[in-house]
């Protein structure tokens, strides 16, 4: 057997074994008493009686190591902003804004909500949070009132952490704004808002009962020392929304020490990053890579992680080449649609620097296609690692893990099983496992490894109906993505099995964007449906019918509507959620019983055929859409 295959079946066989050994990675206050409490399957308890914080593993435990190497290198191509934290100074910083916030009330259990750009403020406020006990939830920027005040309602939040504006291709977004409206939408809004001024809103309007002013408070704590507050390792450490299948985000739950071990460990074995070097992460704080491999894990590694805030190609498409020229960057994550945009600009960019420091680049979030693959191989000269993970999981579930055995990659495959993750593919209707190359459901059979989701916020039973009841005689979790397994043990993703949309990476429900849809007043009836697009792998494509058939009477008023439709779904949910086009019909695809046709629509969409139509109730519904789509392509709709 090779390395890594004895390495795999020990974390199936001695799983006990196996995890003691990974948890000697990170500091525990108190010991654990038993690896694994597996008696209440699917739900798990990791490292149990152990206490620890994600805090002090990430910053505290290198103070007396490398307290003057660089923990945090920031850097805006927004705003001309650069600086960089020691370990000394962002133990300093966090400490004074766990007594920020503990003065503001905060105490453990509490959740904090932060929405905020990528400043070095937003990743002090994660770790301040992570200090006291208090479990926080970020908000991507790009997220709208509604979808904020959703959360804000779900979470029941004591504070919210908010900053007066972020910046994006050199616009400025308005964040406090957008906050207000949120806070007036929420049913629960917290008493708090904590508010970090970038100098970007010269209006900003402010609430005196509630607003305050991070750095009039931070000036008030500049001595500030917080004894870190030690969790038992399956306390919650915070809480990151995501979308499914219903209108309704799901709060993926993450606990203490499984989530720290599980980091510290994917740091070692996949990322192969050392205590000493760099990581670039591209991503934002909001999402779950944000979570892992900005934050936490590097940190937790002893690294230097930069935060960065811009878009790769501003002020030119040299920009991330630079940075790991300038930082000497070792290790680097992105998403297949950032190099897809890379791809089309001219190639001297890549020339331009030194990027001899860098060893590997990962890739993850949606399916990378081979020639991305290929091409950003052939240009940098470095090892392209696929990987393939959830919001759930919180780290890979397929993957090379290099540093145990180098095994070669396969174009169009995230690799195998990662260790911890005991993954079949099972057949969707009689839950058997399928044979090599023949395709199944992917899943993993609980309990899942330390640091994937615990359960759905305040909702076991959501957590339950929704990931491991979806197969009759076995308890699985569904990935909800299809998926074949070639005889070498190396995994091909097909798509989702359920109508889940992903947008560069990022993961949108069908039904939230209807429901946007939907509040425009216009709107009678809507299906979205996911389509390829070349760059950002699926693009939001919306066939709505209209209440009244005048709105759609010429082309002009077409346009117009179609203009506010988009300005509606920015509005209710936020700009990545807006459909690239609203096509107008008369009629959906439906089944007799009234249940959409999406996976029609989208094969229409996409120019393929349209399936199975036997249960479908009024033929002309498809003739519409193919007429919708016909006209899109030629450019006149
Ligand atoms: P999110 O939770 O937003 O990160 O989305 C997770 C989903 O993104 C997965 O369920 C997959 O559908 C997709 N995904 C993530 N990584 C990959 C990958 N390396 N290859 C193919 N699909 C991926």
């Amino acid at each position: 057997m090779g390395k890594y295959a004895d390495f795999y079946r020990r974390s199936m066989d001695d799983k006990a074994g196996f995890w003691a050994e990974q948890a000697r990675l990170i500091n525990w206050h108190t010991p654990f008493e038993q690896v694994l409490d597996d008696s209440r399957l699917p739900f798990a308890r990791w490292f149990v009686g152990g206490r620890t914080n994600l805090c002090h593993n990430a910053v505290d435990r290198h103070l007396a190591t490398r307290p003057e190497q660089k923990a945090i290198v920031y850097l805006s191509t927004e705003t001309g902003q650069e600086g960089s934290y020691t370990y000394r100074e962002l133990h300093a910083e966090v400490n004074r804004v766990a007594a920020m916030i503990a003065g503001l009330g905060v105490s453990k259990g509490d959740r904090v909500i932060i929405y905020m750009p990528m400043v070095p403020e937003a990743v002090f406020a994660m770790l301040a949070c992570a200090r006291i006990g208090a479990i926080h939830s970020v908000v991507f920027g790009g997220f709208a009132a509604n979808s904020l005040a959703t959360r804000i309602d779900d979470a029941k939040p004591k504070l919210l952490i908010t900053s007066d504006a972020g910046m994006r291709g050199g616009k400025t977004i308005l964040y406090k704004p957008l906050v207000d409206e949120a806070l007036n939408l929420a049913q629960n809004p917290p008493d708090k808002v904590l508010l970090f001024r970038r100098g970007l809103d010269a209006d900003l309007a402010w609430n005196a009962g509630r607003d305050v002013d991070w750095a009039e408070l931070r000036a008030r704590h500049l001595d500030a020392e917080v004894e870190p507050v030690w969790l038992e390792s399956s306390e919650p450490s915070y809480i990151l929304y995501t979308s499914g299948t219903t209108g309704k985000p799901k709060g993926v739950q993450r606990n203490t020490g499984g989530y720290a071990v599980a980091l510290a460990a994917s740091m070692k074995h996949i990322y192969t990053g050392r205590a000493g070097e760099t990581m670039f992460t591209s991503s934002d704080i909001g999402w779950v890579v944000g979570h892992s491999y900005i934050v936490y894990g590097p940190l937790i590694a002893g690294m230097t992680t930069i935060v960065y805030e811009g878009l790769p190609i501003r002020p030119d498409p040299g920009i991330w080449w630079k940075i790991v020229q300038d930082n000497r960057v070792n290790v680097m994550f992105t998403s297949p649609t950032a190099v897809r945009v890379l791809k089309k600009q001219p190639p001297e960019y890549l020339h331009k620097y030194d990027v001899s420091s860098l060893r590997s680049l990962y890739l993850a979030g949606e399916p990378l296609d081979e020639p991305t693959a290929r091409w950003i191989a052939d240009a940098l000269g470095v090892n392209i690692i696929d990987n393939y993970w959830q919001t759930e999981t919180g780290w890979p579930i397929l993957s090379s893990v290099p540093a145990i055995e180098d095994l070669p990659r396969k174009f169009g495959s995230p690799g195998f099983a990662v260790y911890g993750f005991d993954l079949k593919l099972l057949d969707e209707r009689t839950g058997q496992e399928v044979g090599a190359d023949e395709k199944g459901v992917l899943t993993a059979i609980p309990p899942l490894p330390p640091g994937c989701l615990t359960t759905v916020w305040g909702d076991d039973k959501r957590f339950v109906n929704t990931y491991f009841s979806n197969f009759e005689n076995v308890l699985a979790y569904s990935t909800f993505d299809w998926a074949t397994r070639d005889a070498d043990g190396y995994y091909f993703i097909l798509g989702r099995t359920d109508d889940v949309i992903n947008v560069a990476g990022h993961r949108l429900g069908t039904r939230e964007i209807e429901e946007a849809v939907s509040a425009h007043p216009a709107i009678a009836e809507v299906a979205v449906v996911g389509v390829h697009d070349e760059v950002k792998g699926q693009a939001v494509m919306a066939f709505a019918v209209v209440k009244d058939a005048g709105r759609t009477a010429t082309p002009e008023a077409t346009a117009a509507l179609e203009k506010e439709v988009m300005a509606t779904v920015d509005r209710e949910l936020g700009a990545i959620a807006r459909p690239a086009r609203v096509c107008f019909v008369t009629l959906l695809p439906k089944t007799r019983s009234g249940k959409l046709l999406r996976r029609s629509i989208q094969a229409l969409a996409e120019g393929r055929e349209a399936g199975d139509l036997t249960t479908l109730d009024d033929p002309s519904a498809l003739e519409q859409i193919k007429a919708a789509v016909a006209a899109w392509k030629s450019g006149k709709a």
